[in-house]
């Protein structure tokens, strides 16, 4: 910790450590809500969301789709398009996505100035619950006294302790703004970062091996969601290496050794290795030990106000552990705005909606039938395919479906999945659903608009109630 003596001390409501997804909306709302607010940010404001994370990834994946597409017309197409040779220039892309995200970022800035904010460009270091000193280099230290302090520094990719980043390991952030493409990758994990950019790699035109240690990809979503992935990775061409450990590097270090469970070696040639094995909260190195917080295993602990061990101590996002998503980063920032601005509020969303940017895509919110089972919970689930679905055809993407899961006593929606392509999309209608507290009649009666994948989610409520249209 630094204890040389700050140069000028400044006085706020409410101090905001991190200016990524969790840390801006905290501090615009309280902002407009008139608390006085300052936010200091080390890096880029937007944080990893906006900088390095969600918005280039999926604009490397669109970009990535869209090449995939033309090569895919290159070989003909039963749609009648031809397209010759096509080609990628990836700098020209890179380019691209860095224009998206200097747009939202210099957004975010704008948003925040707007709201009266005061933005500190620097690191912050805590010296107490009330105190903390921003660093930056040239310029002398300064002190800034709040009532309230936010925690919202976000999360660090995890290092595997055989293979740290460098040279050709990469992390997610690396793989995000590539000089050139490489002939081959191999990506170590098959969660969420492993299989959306091993995917977008491949589309891009690269070799790529995803080694994962689990039996699935993806195990945080069950697996009749991700075998509709695994048939899909299969198609791509991608080789997974379920169930396998990594062992390191071979010794020239163009390839990566990794074990299966029957303790066979093998090794693939790797231009590029992605780790991708996870993130952990950023809770070193900025001086979050003085505060001695209780801790929920690497992440730090709060209630269901955001609140921590010390009063007035507040945290958000990443680093209070999983789900490690922006949106919920977000809402938590929002609702700790309004209860520093005397409002009552408490984090019990009926569902935090996830999203996997696969090819397909997979959208999950408030149980599957396995939770619900486990819960106690007696359930109806239904599932309508897509292959059912007009729209479906004429995208040429029947692959996939939505799954209902409802109590069977009073038909009250408790959760949603699926999997197919664009189903991202229908995040909103499911989290809707289960916000407002929706029975499988209420959407069965709904009139859903024809031709659109969203027809789907109506049959699926009316198949639960026996009486599906179209299957
Ligand atoms: P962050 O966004 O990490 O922001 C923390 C900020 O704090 C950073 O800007 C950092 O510089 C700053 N900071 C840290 N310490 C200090 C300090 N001492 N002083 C000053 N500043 C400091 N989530 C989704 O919901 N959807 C997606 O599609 C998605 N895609 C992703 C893709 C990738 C490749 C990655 C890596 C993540 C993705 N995520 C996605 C996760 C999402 O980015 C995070 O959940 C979200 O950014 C967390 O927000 P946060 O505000 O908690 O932290
Ligand atoms: P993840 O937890 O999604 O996946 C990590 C994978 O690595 C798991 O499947 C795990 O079994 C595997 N693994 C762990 N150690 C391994 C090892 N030694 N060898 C082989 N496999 C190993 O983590 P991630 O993909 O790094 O993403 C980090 C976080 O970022 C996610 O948890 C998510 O919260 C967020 N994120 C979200 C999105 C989205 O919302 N679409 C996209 C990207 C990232």
């Amino acid at each position: 910790m630094n204890t040389t003596p700050a140069s000028t001390i400044i006085s706020t409501t409410l101090l905001v450590i991190g200016g990524g997804p969790g840390g801006y909306i905290a501090a615009i709302r309280a902002a407009q809500l008139g608390i006085a607010t300052t936010l200091i940010e080390g890096e880029q404001l937007g944080g990893t969301c906006l900088n390095i994370g969600c918005i280039p990834s999926k604009a490397l994946i669109h970009a990535a789709e869209e090449f995939e597409k033309t090569r895919h017309y290159a070989s003909g197409s039963a749609l009648g398009i031809t397209v010759q040779a096509p080609s990628i220039d990836i700098a020209q892309t890179i380019l691209w996505k860095d224009g998206i995200v200097s747009k939202l970022t210099g957004g975010v800035a704008a948003l925040l100035k707007k709201n009266g904010v005061q933005v500190m460009q620097g690191r912050a270091i805590i010296v107490d619950g009330k105190t903390v000193e921003i660093q930056q280099q040239g310029v002398p230290d300064q002190r800034i006294v709040c009532q309230h302090l936010l925690l919202a520094t976000g999360s660090l990719a995890v290092e595997l302790p055989g293979m740290p980043f460098g040279g050709n390991v990469i992390s997610s952030t690396e793989a995000l703004s590539p000089a050139t493409l490489p002939k081959s990758l191999v990506v170590v994990g098959g969660g969420y970062i492993g299989l959306e950019l091993g995917i977008a790699y491949r589309k891009l035109g690269a070799e790529v091996s995803v080694v994962e240690a689990l039996n699935q990809v993806l195990p945080a979503y069950d697996m009749e969601l991700t075998k509709v992935v695994e048939v899909s990775l299969q198609k791509l061409g991608i080789n997974l290496h379920l169930g396998c450990t990594v062992q390191g590097l071979n010794q020239a270090g163009d390839a990566v050794v990794i074990r299966n469970a029957q303790g066979e070696a093998s090794e693939l040639p790797a231009d590029k290795v992605l780790v991708a094995v996870g993130r952990t909260p950023r809770t070193q190195g900025y001086g979050l030990e003085t505060l001695m917080l209780d801790m929920n295993g690497r992440a730090v602990g709060i209630d269901d106000q955001c609140r921590t061990s010390m009063r007035d101590v507040w945290a958000i996002g990443d680093i209070t552990g999983e789900p490690m998503l922006a949106h919920r980063a977000m809402a938590q920032g929002e609702m700790v705005a309004e209860i520093i601005a005397g409002k009552k509020r408490h984090f019990m969303p009926a569902s935090i909606p996830a999203v996997c940017f696969t090819d397909p895509e997979i959208v999950v919110a408030g149980q599957t039938p396995a939770e619900a089972k486990a819960a106690g919970v007696d359930c109806l689930t239904a599932m309508f395919p897509f292959a059912a679905n007009g729209r479906a055809m004429t995208l040429e993407a029947t692959e996939g479906f939505v799954r209902v899961v409802a109590r069977r006593d009073n038909h009250l929606i408790v959760g949603w999945q699926a999997v197919g392509k664009s189903v991202s999309e229908l995040s909103a209608a499911f989290g809707q659903s289960l916000e407002m507290g929706a029975t499988l009649e209420d959407i069965a009666g709904t009139i859903h608009a024809h031709p659109t994948l969203g027809e789907a989610v109506q049959e699926a409520a009316m198949r639960a109630l026996g009486h599906a249209l179209h299957i």
